[in-house]
């Protein structure tokens, strides 16, 4: 690995951000276990943060079943889900990638300190969703309706016996909407986690 420096952590961010808005790495629609998961090439990309290239990075698979249930469904609210849980399965993903920018190794393992109670190992996306919306984000659906998203409920851990709460509908629509807002409110039920 050769020696990756950057000004700042905010700086790294910046700027891994800006250069993955200029080239993102190829997306595939794949029957991936999961909502979503990277592949890596076998070299490592670069060498110096500055050299970081998006496409050489890896590839972004999502799995497909998800994108054709979202675009099949004519629910509005449904739709404004799909859209919340497509953002943070990319998001999700991207703290990946961000992973192998800093690191610059091609399959870059995620430092076991970046990671959730619950789990074991680091899982930058788990750290990332607990850092943006103070918990977990599993969705949960009846199974009677394919192209239905799900319950989004959050989790402040990954215990079997911790208790979600459902995520305000008016925060999911607000963030489908584009909205800036940092309104992290949740509803007032709490249901016992469905699977994890
Ligand atoms: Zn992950």
């Amino acid at each position: 690995m050769g020696a990756l420096t950057y000004q700042s952590l905010d700086d790294a961010i910046d700027h891994f951000l800006q250069t993955m808005k200029s080239g993102f790495p190829c997306v595939k629609l794949t029957r991936t276990d999961g909502e979503a998961t990277r592949r890596y090439k076998v070299e490592p990309p670069f060498q110096s943060l500055r050299e970081f290239k998006p496409l050489d990075a890896g590839e972004l698979q999502i799995q497909y079943k998800n994108v054709a249930n979202m675009t099949q469904t004519e629910n509005q609210q449904w739709i404004k889900t799909w859209v919340f849980r497509m953002a943070l399965t990319i998001a999700h993903e991207l703290t990946h990638f961000f992973t192998g920018y800093k690191t610059g190794d091609a399959r870059p393992i995620t430092p076991p300190n970046v990671s959730v109670p619950g789990w074991e190992g680091g899982e930058a996306g788990r750290a990332w969703e607990v850092a943006t919306f103070g918990g977990i984000v599993e969705f949960w659906s009846d199974g009677n309706d394919l192209n239905q998203p799900g319950e989004p409920i959050i989790f402040a851990d990954l215990g079997r016996d911790t208790e979600g709460r459902p995520v305000s509908a008016r925060y999911v629509e607000a963030f489908a909407g584009g909205s800036k807002s940092r309104e992290r409110e949740t509803g007032k039920e709490s249901p016992r986690a469905p699977l994890l």
